[in-house]
């Protein structure tokens, strides 16, 4: 239709068929899904194991330029990229897509189930509660958070007997260890079984974790934009004893649960990344694990549904996985490595497996290959870079846009010179994509505004820099046949030789990783590491932790740390403010210049437009 109606109009319009009918399309039998109503299901991880001969389809990114508040629609190209792909060249395709945060949803950004002619269906269900995954991550996240402040409030407040009479107590006369009691046993190198022959001393070091309140670094989580929560004081009722102190709460999607939900292979993998989980520090700086708490197997219970992908469909019926969500800026930014395996065997060797990176290559990209790659050992054939006319405008030194204001001249009007100065960001994002050695392809996500000059200049650009190719897409006005010419690119891509590589070794310094990120990848003249992080970062050597790959929290909006800085800055040097590290998940991650892992709400959020039909049960205003 022309004018494109709302993503919400589009999406009601279409009837999606049955999920056991899907479900049944790509290959799942009856006992693989669980039903979450009509249009949902969970898959079962036994279906890796019925698969495991079957070859893996080709493997597709979707990465983009640097973000402007203009919007690229990395969502709605894979989507869109997805739907060519199987309606149009009949390939067998599976898109694989983030579930998006309520923090977004009902603050700025909105959804993230794509948009227009190329979008996940229902969007209201994949926009909200999913099947409940996000909500399953914030319950663990915060039982660790309450099992850490009741230990430090227990042995301040207990002696050792009676702690240890707590913690081992007497069933029918017998006092037995549980098995995550064994397992710290073993770990403090106590090789006893017998409850009754712990001396003294071991008795001490088995009941006290000791925790520094000053080193506890885990932090809670929930799932809404709550700026007043980025600094609190806990503990303060006379029941806690004098035990109060200063915490914060973290968006539940930066949660670590979440980046294992994301990175894991299976529940086995997943139980040993919680307990491997370190929440703070003991007094005398050993690191403290969701293991030693004795809650981890408590975390894998409650995460048990939540590891299976959610199966979905796109508007045209191609089948879709929605699963884990981690932001890309204060996280990882990718899909689950689950999701895109189960997909990978699903499709067959023919078919293609399109999944979605957040925010720019600079970020979403390099954490995919450096974190997420390494993890699953996959190895993607194609990057497809997407790239808006209009934000690379902004890029070239257009106005910025305010909220609500109209959109500024420059990006209704052409003008080539805007759009060729923009280009520098598209071909340092190409650059970096090919540090990889992966084939490129550029999306140019075309708006009602583009002219033909416009997008023919980025295509020619895109090529010069060594794209494979560049196609203007109408996937969100026309839906997967606005779309072909960039699957035909994608396919023909995918057949050419691939020279994947790592950008660097896990074995070099903590320092060096970090630097030559922030200079081969954001073009940073050099870091500028801060006391605090340089203490941060002995610590973690010290403790066994040097070898793991980085997770930069760095603003999306900049290839530098300033995010008004667009286009391609250069002659900075980044600074690294503090340094933490997800060791269950597996990475030192590094927080560049003020990033916040709890955003706020504007002035006039999102739910403002928001509204529910009692009598219908339909919602308005979803975008
Ligand atoms: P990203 O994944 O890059 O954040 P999305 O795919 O979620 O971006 O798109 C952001 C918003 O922009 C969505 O509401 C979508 O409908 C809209 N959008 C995307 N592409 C177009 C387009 N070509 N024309 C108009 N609106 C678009």
């Amino acid at each position: 239709l022309s004018p494109v109606p709302s993503d919400i109009e589009i999406s009601r319009s279409q009837s999606p068929k049955a999920i056991e009918l899907l479900a049944r399309e790509v290959g799942l039998l009856p006992d693989e899904i669980e039903a979450h109503g009509k249009t949902k299901a969970k898959v079962r991880l036994s279906l890796l194991d019925r698969l495991k001969e079957q070859p893996d389809g080709k493997y597709v990114l979707v990465a983009g330029i640097t973000p402007t508040p203009l919007g690229e629609g990395k969502s709605t190209v894979t989507v869109g990229l997805a739907q060519a792909l199987t309606a149009h060249l009949k390939l067998n395709s599976f898109a694989c897509l983030r579930q998006p945060s309520q923090g977004p949803t009902f603050g700025v950004k909105g959804g993230a189930a794509g948009g227009g002619y190329a979008q996940v269906i229902p969007m209201e269900e994949f926009n909200l509660h999913l099947t409940g995954d996000i909500h399953a991550i914030t319950a663990a996240n915060n039982l660790v958070a309450a099992a850490i402040d009741a230990r430090v409030l227990h042995e301040a407040t207990q002696s050792d007997k009676a702690l240890y009479g707590r913690l081992v107590p007497t069933v029918n006369g017998l006092r037995k260890f549980s098995p995550i009691q064994t397992a710290r046993l073993r770990k403090l190198g106590i090789d006893k079984t017998e409850p009754g022959a712990l001396t003294p001393e071991e008795i001490r070091s088995f009941v006290r974790l000791d925790i520094d309140p000053s080193g506890i670094t885990w932090q809670r989580v929930v799932d809404t934009n709550d700026r007043f929560l980025r600094k609190i004081t806990i503990g303060q009722a006379s029941t806690e004893k004098g035990q109060a102190r200063q915490a914060q709460f973290d968006i539940a999607v930066a949660s670590e649960v979440m980046a294992i939900l994301a990175l894991t292979d299976g529940l086995r993998d997943m139980k040993e990344r919680f307990s491997r989980m370190v929440v703070g520090s003991s007094r005398t700086g050993r690191p403290v694990t969701a293991q030693d708490l004795g809650v981890s197997g408590a975390l894998a219970i409650l995460m048990k549904d939540a590891i299976k992908p959610t199966l979905m469909q796109t508007l045209e019926g191609t089948p879709v996985f929605v699963h884990a969500g981690p932001f890309a800026n204060i996280a990882h930014g990718n899909s689950s490595v689950l999701a895109d395996k189960l997909a990978l065997k699903l499709v067959g060797e023919e078919g293609f497996v399109v999944t979605e990176a957040g925010f720019g290559a600079d970020i979403g990209m390099e954490k995919f290959f450096n974190i997420k790659c390494r993890t699953s050992g996959l190895r993607p054939n194609v990057v497809v870079l997407v790239a808006t006319v209009r934000a690379l405008k902004m890029h070239g030194g257009g106005p910025k846009v305010s909220a609500g204001a109209p959109l500024p001249q420059e990006y209704v009007d052409e003008n080539l010179q805007l759009v060729a100065d923009g280009c520098s960001n598209l071909r340092k994002q190409i650059e970096i994509a090919q540090l990889f050695g992966v084939p490129v392809v550029v999306a140019v996500n075309v708006f009602r505004t583009d002219t033909e000059a416009e997008i023919d200049l980025v295509c020619r650009i895109a090529r010069d820099s060594g794209a494979s190719d560049a196609v203007a897409c109408y996937h969100w006005s026309r839906g997967g046949r606005g779309c072909v010419e960039l699957a035909r690119a994608v396919r023909k891509a995918a057949q050419q030789p691939n020279h994947f590589r790592f950008l660097y070794d896990l074995q070099m310094p903590i320092v060096e990783k970090i630097r030559t990120i922030a200079q081969k990848v954001y073009g940073a003249d050099d870091v500028e590491v801060s006391q605090e992080a340089q203490a941060k970062i002995d610590n973690y050597n010290e403790q066994g932790f040097g070898n793991l790959p980085i997770c930069m929290a760095k603003t999306h909006l900049s290839l530098s740390h300033l995010p008004d800085w667009k286009g391609v800055p250069t002659g900075f040097l980044l600074p690294i403010r503090d340094v933490r590290a997800s060791i269950g998940a597996g990475f030192i991650y590094p927080l560049v210049g003020t990033m916040s892992t709890m955003p706020g709400l504007p002035t006039r959020p999102c739910f403002y437009d928001m509204d529910l039909d009692p009598d219908t049960e339909q919602i308005a205003g979803l975008f």
